[in-house]
C-alpha cells in the first residue's frame, strides 16, 4: 500500500493558512466545493467572518497569526480536537513589503518578513509533520514564490524568506518521505491578488509593465490559474511528487 489516505469516499481534512484573501480564499472555496473538510486560519478577523458566511458552519475557521508559536499551537490543537487528522496542509499565509535595496532595508522589516513567511511555515510544518507521522500519511504544500528560486531585486527580505521555504520543503521531504509524508512547494510568479495590488499601488507607474515584460507569456498569472495548480498538487492524482519546487511563472525562470 503506497498511501494511507482516508478510505475511499471519506472526506479529506485540508488545512490552509492565510485563507482570508487571494490564493488562500479562492483555494478554500474550491476545496470546500469538492467536498473536503477545511481547517482555515488567517490573522485578519474580518476576512474570517466573511469566509465563515461564505462557506457555512461545518468547517473550522480560526484566527491565528502563524508567526506566533502559541497561536499556531492553539490552532492545531483545535484542528485535531475537531477533525482528529490532517490529510493535506497548504502553508500559504505570507506578506510582501515595500521595495528596498538590501543595504537600505529596515531591520524590523527584515524580521517581520522572516517571522511570517519563514518562521510561520516552520511552526506550521512542525505540527503538520507530527500529526501526519502518526497517521502514516499526509501531504504538505508550501506556497513559496519564484523569488524562492531566483534573486528578486528590491525584495531582498521576501526573497530570502521564500528561499528558506524552498529549503525547508526539500529538507522535510527527505526526512519524512519514508513515513508517508510528502512535502512540495509551489513557486508562482506575480499574480494580481490583493498582495500584488498593494505592491503596485506603492510602486511607480511603469512597475506593472516591468513585471510582465520579463515574462515570456507577457502577462501575470490569473489567481485562478495558481489555484488550479494548488488543487492538483494537493489531489490524490499527485502521489509521487516529493521535495519538488514547482515554478508557475509563464516561463520567467526559463529565460
Ligand atoms: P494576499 O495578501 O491576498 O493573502 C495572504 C493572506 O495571508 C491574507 O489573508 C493575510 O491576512 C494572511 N496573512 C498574512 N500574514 C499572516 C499571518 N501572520 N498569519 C496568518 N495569516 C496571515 O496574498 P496572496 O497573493 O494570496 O499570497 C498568498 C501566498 O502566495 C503568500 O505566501 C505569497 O507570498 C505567495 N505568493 C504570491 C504571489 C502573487 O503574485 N500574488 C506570487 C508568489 C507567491
Amino acid at each position: 500500500m503506497v498511501r494511507k489516505m482516508p478510505e475511499t469516499g471519506a472526506r479529506r481534512v485540508v488545512l490552509l493558512t492565510g485563507a482570508g484573501s487571494g490564493f488562500g480564499r479562492l483555494a478554500a472555496a474550491r476545496f470546500a466545493g469538492q467536498g473536503d473538510k477545511l481547517a482555515l486560519c488567517d490573522v485578519n478577523d474580518s476576512s474570517l467572518h466573511s469566509l465563515a458566511e461564505e462557506l457555512g458552519g461545518e468547517h473550522l475557521i480560526f484566527p491565528c497569526d502563524v508567526s506566533k508559536a502559541t497561536r499556531v499551537d492553539r490552532f492545531f490543537d483545535a484542528v485535531i480536537e475537531r477533525f482528529g487528522r490532517i490529510d493535506v496542509a497548504v502553508n500559504n499565509a505570507g506578506i510582501a513589503h515595500e521595495q528596498c535595496r538590501l543595504a537600505d532595508c529596515d531591520d524590523e522589516l527584515w524580521s517581520r518578513i522572516l517571522e511570517v513567511n519563514l518562521t510561520g511555515v516552520f511552526l506550521c510544518m512542525k505540527r503538520e509533520i507530527r500529526q501526519m507521522q502518526k497517521q502514516g500519511a499526509g501531504t504538505i504544500l508550501n506556497i513559496a514564490s519564484v523569488a524562492g528560486v531566483l534573486g528578486a531585486p528590491m525584495l531582498g527580505p521576501y526573497c530570502a524568506s521564500k528561499h528558506g521555504v524552498v529549503g525547508l520543503t526539500r529538507t522535510a521531504a527527505v526526512e519524512y518521505g519514508r513515513q508517508g509524508v510528502r512535502v512540495n512547494a509551489l513557486c508562482p510568479g506575480y499574480s494580481p491578488t490583493p498582495l500584488v495590488a498593494e505592491m503596485l499601488r506603492a510602486g511607480d507607474e511603469g512597475m506593472e509593465s516591468r513585471m510582465t515584460d520579463r515574462i515570456p507569456l507577457k502577462r501575470m498569472a490569473q489567481p485562478e490559474e495558481v489555484v488550479d495548480a494548488i488543487l492538483w498538487l494537493c489531489s490524490d492524482q499527485n502521489s509521487f511528487m516529493n521535495g519538488a519546487s514547482i515554478v508557475l511563472d509563464g516561463g520567467l525562470t526559463a529565460c
